[in-house]
């Protein structure tokens, strides 16, 4: 695991020295996993510009040899899958068994992209004109610039980056600040898998350096596509840098996923979703539940279910253990600005919190699984993401009712919904406003599938089958005959 803490940039193929570096944090102890290099604006224009000159000679290679490396890369990736979770799991704090699932996931994407790098076809079409010719090809965009989270340090790498790469672009990456390394560790293996110099660029900054690089990344006119995945605010505000230049921009955003528990539902089956679906990574993933609605006859039964499978699943502890299950959350601002100011505001408005409630007693920014009933859909935990380990859950009477507080919301990410009536079954999931729905399924994020929300949840689909279109601009030919 050591071996890939550097306080290098990877940029055109070689590991660069930069003048200044940031303290990476582990959460679970607060001690210093390493430095990492801090990049600024003149890095990243730099970077753009061998990344510009790499796409000249990348876009003109065949798809089997792009696939191939990336294959390479894949088997690399799950060799080292060991080291792999340890450094995610001190970089962000993810509990060990997570953190090797989350490196499983990231190389499926890897091998899922190599695959589909041979299958980016494109179009005969029947011709209206005795003498003419029509067909669409499709082509690499070119530089993709971007910008990622730390919730899925790797995940997120593998799952926008390859599909550039597979596409036959080249990618300027900067990896969120709290976790740099697991994003060049990605990037050391695609090195020793044949990834040519240029083809991907790893710079890491401090958060005082982001907005300035993601300047860079959004403006400047060497960059077609920028993906992105954050907060809606930030994206917000890359997606007007990048109106200028008009990229191609794809965008992961926030959510506030409904989970709807319905009074036909298995409670054997909810039960294990609804820990799996909110509280893994301690709650801190997009698509986690955020709203709890449960319809009135079976309210008390889930919530002493729920409440019980919690203080049974949810061992907090040690992150590295694979024993624990459950560890700290990210940082103190995301302790004291989300979780518990909603907490703090629920209370106030009348809800009652039947377990946590309070800081873990492991102390740093441990937060216990919380579960809160009486909530209503004014307040803040119905209102804002709460990316933090509490169960909010809220009474509801009618499917009707409960689609309406569902679907009232600017965001649509995921949305999860447990019944066992198939003509309800059929209803509900035509009718929620999310990209994502899982029926009777807590967990559905697959390299398969399309990945992707609507409304200010983002734009865009990340794996699937759709993925190199992100990355791909389509060109039309006409011959005349
Ligand atoms: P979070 O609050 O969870 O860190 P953000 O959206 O702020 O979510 O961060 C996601 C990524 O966006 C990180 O890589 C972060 O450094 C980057 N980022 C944050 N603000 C900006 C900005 N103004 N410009 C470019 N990147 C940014």
């Amino acid at each position: 695991m050591e071996s890939f803490i550097t306080d290098k940039a990877y940029i055109n193929g070689k590991w660069e020295s930069v003048a200044d570096s940031f303290e990476v944090l582990n959460p679970y102890n607060g001690e210093v996993v390493g430095r990492a290099a801090d990049c600024d604006k003149a890095l990243a224009e730099a970077t753009v510009k061998h990344a510009h000159v790499a796409f000249q000679s990348w876009k003109n290679t065949c798809a089997k040899a792009r696939s191939s490396i990336l294959k390479k890369w894949f088997e690399l990736i799950l060799k080292n899958q060991k080291s792999l979770a340890e450094l995610i799991t001190k970089e962000n704090g993810k509990p060990i068994k997570e953190s090797i699932g989350e490196v499983a996931y990231a190389a499926s994407f890897v091998e899922w992209l190599a695959e589909e790098a041979k299958r980016n076809y494109g179009t005969t079409i029947p011709t209206p004109h005795p003498n003419k010719r029509l067909m669409s090809i499709k082509q690499p965009i070119g530089v993709a610039g971007m910008i990622t989270p730390w919730n899925f340090p790797a995940g997120m790498i593998t799952r926008k980056a390859c599909a550039a790469i597979a596409a036959g672009c080249t990618v300027v990456l900067k990896p969120a600040e709290d976790t740099p390394f697991s994003a060049l560790a990605i990037a050391k293996l695609g090195e020793e898998a044949g990834l040519p110099a240029g083809v991907l660029n790893i710079i890491p900054s401090s958060r005082e350096h982001a907005p300035e690089i993601g300047n860079v990344i959004c403006t400047h006119p060497d960059v077609a596509a920028v993906s992105f995945t954050g907060s809606t605010a930030t994206g917000k505000i890359l997606l007007g840098l990048a109106a200028s230049t008009v990229k191609k921009v794809s965008m992961e955003l926030g959510g506030l996923a409904p989970f709807i528990v319905f009074d036909s539902a298995d409670m054997n089956k909810v039960i294990p979703n609804a820990i799996a679906c909110k509280f893994r990574y301690m709650g801190q993933t997009c698509v986690c539940a955020n709203r709890i609605f449960v319809q009135e006859s079976v309210h008390d039964e889930f919530v002493s279910k729920l409440v019980a499978a919690m203080k049974k699943e949810l061992i907090l502890g040690d992150t590295l253990d694979p024993a624990n299950s459950f560890g700290p959350l990210i940082n103190e601002k995301a302790l004291e600005k989300v979780v518990e100011s909603q907490v703090e505001d629920a209370i106030k408005n009348g809800a009652t919190v039947v377990c946590g409630g309070k800081r873990g007693s492991l102390g740093g920014t441990f937060y216990e699984p919380t579960l809160i009933t009486g909530v209503t859909p004014a307040m803040k935990c119905c209102n804002e993401e709460t990316f933090g380990p509490i169960a909010a859950i809220i009474k509801f009477k009618t499917e009707d009712e409960v689609i309406a507080l569902a679907n009232d919301s600017r965001v649509g990410l995921a949305g999860y919904f447990f019944s066992n009536d198939v003509a309800q079954c059929w209803r509900v999931a035509e009718k929620l406003e999310v990209g994502m729905v899982g029926i009777n399924e807590g967990l559905m994020s697959t390299a398969e599938a399309p990945f992707g929300g609507v409304k200010e949840s983002g734009l865009g689909r990340e794996g699937s089958q759709f993925a190199l279109d992100e990355f791909t601009e389509m060109k039309y030919m006409c011959w005349g005959v």
